[in-house]
């Protein structure tokens, strides 16, 4: 069933009149256990390949042996690096997976130990080398960054990694603007490019056998060509086909604009029901800024919609978004679909703006009557959107939907709506069910809990956190 907003944006649609179900985006034949195979066994190939070259032939010595693990410290730290380029490269088949926030997630607290590890290799190196030539240790450094070759390079990119690991530490990502930030950890691509000529330059491992270059560069090869092909190849062929421009913007509330996007072909763009894109407005000074922003309604292969709350800049200037204006995306992204649903039953859980994405899930999701229930959480009335669409949705599709309005502890709502006892009062069988949470991050850490002691268990809780940390 599609819902008919009273005006749909028209002449620029050179698509098909009525709503058609636009191609699912293709479904990887890949499982968890083979990234995590990929991963391992590289890790091991890399000890493998240090042993064969004599790592540990000096750890006789105090010298040899801080120098050893100076080496083992530098292969891992290049090897995290890499990872960390794949995590972000936008991958689908990771993203069908992971999800972008969990990848998110997992590029941070590599990134962490990736700069640990840099910090490691540059200090064992130096000592190592400094007892091996009796030298004071700063003296070693001076010697090491001015005389071997791609080390004081190597140095440079080592202090940007580390620079880009202390800016993404929460208490200074809170002072930095999401722009600023962005920026500054665009230079981890810069530190990785040095510290790759590094490593096939001075690296022992490297010098003097040909294969083991091969495989590094080979690594490499494979990490670049992932943020080339998804993270800019994929992007430049969507948006060269579908053309898309903002056709209509409409408000739904205090700082809640709605923005239908039309473009042509959507009929064959491939997207699902629960995922979002990163949008770009090619309008006013934000044009470079993308935010991610999840479809606020069924993909009808006529228009996207998307709907946004007024947070900061970014999201305060979509709401006078003029018509007309071009706009590029990202994406699809998200793994909060229908593709991970198991059980019959499906139960929708969501906070405030969170209600965009599960709006489109209850719109689309395959069910009888019965099947369907939304469980819509908001402050204050004022802040309830789509209350018309997702009544008539309920009534069209036989799905329940319970508004839970109000401060919690207010006279309206005595006790957390969202414990677990309200929750099993409001879907006895929720543990049962196939659960989708969206919202503020607090929110649905809480429900998330909620929902593990009514014993949903986790893989069948499927969240999508509006802001990655
Ligand atoms: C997967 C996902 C789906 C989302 N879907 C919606 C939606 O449908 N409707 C909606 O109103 N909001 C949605 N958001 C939140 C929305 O992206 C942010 O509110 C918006 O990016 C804030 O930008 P700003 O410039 O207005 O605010 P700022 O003041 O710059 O940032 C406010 C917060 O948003 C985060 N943020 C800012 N820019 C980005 C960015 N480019 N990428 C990720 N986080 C960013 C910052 O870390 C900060 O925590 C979603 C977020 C994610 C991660």
């Amino acid at each position: 069933m599609t819902m008919r907003p009273t005006q749909i944006p028209a002449a620029s649609t050179a698509g098909p009149r009525r709503a058609t179900h636009p191609p699912l985006p293709r479904v990887w034949p890949v499982i968890k256990v083979d990234v995590w195979w990929l991963v391992v066994l590289n890790a091991v190939l890399i000890a493998a390949m240090w042993l064969r070259h004599g790592g540990l032939d000096n750890v006789g010595s105090l010298g040899g042996a801080l120098t050893a693990v100076g080496q083992i410290t530098g292969l891992y730290a290049a090897y995290l690096a890499l990872l960390q380029l794949v995590l972000m490269s936008r991958s689908p088949w990771l993203d069908q997976l992971f999800g972008m926030d969990r990848l998110a997630w997992a590029h941070r607290w590599l990134g962490f130990a990736t700069v640990w590890l840099i910090v490691g290799h540059g200090i064992f190196t130096t000592i190592g080398y400094a007892i091996g030539d009796n030298a004071a240790i700063l003296d070693e450094a001076w010697k090491l960054v001015t005389t071997y070759e791609w080390v004081l390079p190597a140095t440079i990119g080592g202090a940007l990694f580390i620079a880009v690991g202390v800016t993404s530490v929460a208490a200074a990502r809170r002072r930095l603007s999401y722009e600023a930030w962005f920026v500054l950890h665009l230079l981890a691509y810069a530190a990785i490019a040095l510290g790759f000529l590094h490593q096939l330059v001075v690296g022992g491992d490297f010098m003097h056998d040909p294969i083991a270059r091969i495989y590094w560069s080979g690594l490499y090869v494979v990490a670049a060509g992932l943020i080339l092909l998804f993270r800019v190849g994929q992007p430049i062929v969507l948006n060269l086909r579908h053309r898309l421009v903002v056709g209509r913007v409409v408000q739904e509330g205090p700082g809640l604009t709605s923005v239908y996007v039309t473009g042509r072909d959507l009929d064959r763009l491939p997207v699902r029901s629960g995922q979002f894109f990163n949008w770009r407005f090619l309008h006013g000074r934000e044009w470079w800024h993308a935010h991610p922003y999840s479809l606020s309604s069924a993909p009808n292969g006529r228009w996207l919609r998307i709907t946004v709350k007024a947070l900061g800049d970014g999201s305060r200037r979509v709401q006078a978004v003029p018509v007309g204006t071009r706009v590029l995306v990202e994406g699809p992204y998200g793994a909060m679909t229908g593709a991970r649903r198991s059980r019959r039953k499906v139960a929708l859980i969501a906070g405030g703006i969170g209600i965009a994405p599960l709006r489109a899930l209850l719109e689309a999701l395959p069910a009888k009557p019965g099947d369907l229930t939304l469980v819509y959480r908001a402050r204050a009335e004022k802040h309830v959107i789509f209350r018309e669409e997702l009544d008539v949705l309920a009534r069209a599709r036989g799905a329940v939907v319970h508004y839970l309005v109000g401060r919690r502890g207010s006279p309206e709502l005595v006790r957390d709506p969202l414990d677990p006892r309200s929750l099993h009062t409001l879907i006895p069988d929720i543990a049962g069910r196939d659960v989708y949470v969206c919202g503020p991050v607090a929110m649905i850490d809480r429900v998330e809990s909620t929902l593990r002691q009514l014993g949903v268990p986790p893989s069948r809780i499927h969240a999508e956190r509006f802001a990655y940390l």
